[in-house]
């Protein structure tokens, strides 16, 4: 089985108010996926259906080939961890003890930790580099750091899939690429399926194997970067002027946003 998650004719509404419309895609095993798309475009909702947060009406998501209404919370979140949008947290836990927390799907009956839970939780921040903050409190850290006690929580679950919404938000420059070069490290080392809802279509360009271009809740293209990210494909979508040429590394598409006072000069593409 080469896939870890399949979509077929995927809808979705909240009441009445329809948010995605007949998705189908596939992501294979191992792969960095990455979703964009203008804001409530549906993203959000799509990830959530996928780490099983939102239950899909009918058949229509598959997690390592089942049906994702056939797992139970358990059996599920030993497949799928969920790392949630960097936020400010009033926590009084300890770094290590969050990280342990990602071995729940894997305790017996008593919820008792054994010395190999400790030993992963152990390893899991020493990925992450937050080993040195096991002690410390969450609400003590700075958001770089918060995001990654949650990635080394979601390794420590030993999932098939990571499934991260927005993760760099709010982090500055140095600590979104060093989110975006863990999440490397994590598809090369562990093998590991990752999804991630990213607003910077720059910094998806960079790191990801697969972009998906979400428009009104309806899946406007997905494939490899330099397929999807054109100017014909993403002015429709956003909406807004945008240069598309070759980042200075090379082999990789580079979007430009075009300030206003430039169109009032008579700007063209
Ligand atoms: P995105 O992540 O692309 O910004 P979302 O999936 O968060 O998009 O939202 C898509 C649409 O669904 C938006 O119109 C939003 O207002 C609506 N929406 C999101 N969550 C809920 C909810 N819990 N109840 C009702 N509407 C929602």
């Amino acid at each position: 089985m080469a896939f870890s998650v399949e979509i077929k004719n995927l809808s979705y509404a909240y009441e009445d108010l329809q948010v995605l419309e007949d998705l189908s895609f596939s992501v294979n095993k191992g792969e960095f996926f990455v979703v964009i798309g203008p804001n409530g475009s549906g993203k959000t909702t799509l990830v959530k259906l996928i780490a099983g947060l939102l239950r899909p009406k009918r058949s229509e998501v598959r997690i390592m080939g089942e049906d994702i209404r056939s797992y139970g919370r358990k059996s599920l979140a030993r497949q799928i961890a969920f790392v949630p949008q960097n936020v400010p947290l009033d926590f009084p836990f300890t770094v290590s003890d969050v990280v342990l927390f990602g071995r729940a799907p894997h305790l017996g009956t008593f919820g008792l930790e054994s010395e190999n839970d400790i030993k992963l939780a152990d390893q899991a921040m020493a990925f992450t580099e937050v080993d040195h903050l096991a002690r410390r409190r969450m609400d003590q850290l700075s958001g770089g750091e918060r995001q990654r006690v949650f990635i080394a929580r979601a390794i420590c679950q030993e999932p098939e899939i990571i499934i991260l919404d927005e993760p760099t938000a709010a982090l500055d420059i140095a600590h979104q690429m060093r989110i975006m070069d863990l999440m490397e490290k994590m598809k090369q080392e562990k093998s590991i399926t990752a999804i991630m809802v990213s607003h910077d279509i720059n910094l998806a360009a960079m790191y990801a194997d697969t972009l998906l271009l979400l428009k009104n809740g309806r899946l406007f293209k997905w494939g490899p970067p330099d397929e999807i990210l054109s100017y014909e494909t993403l002015e429709p979508v956003y909406g807004c002027p945008l240069l598309v040429d070759e980042s200075p590394l090379g082999r990789l598409p580079r979007v430009t946003p075009v300030p206003g006072r430039y169109i009032k000069e008579g700007y063209r593409v």
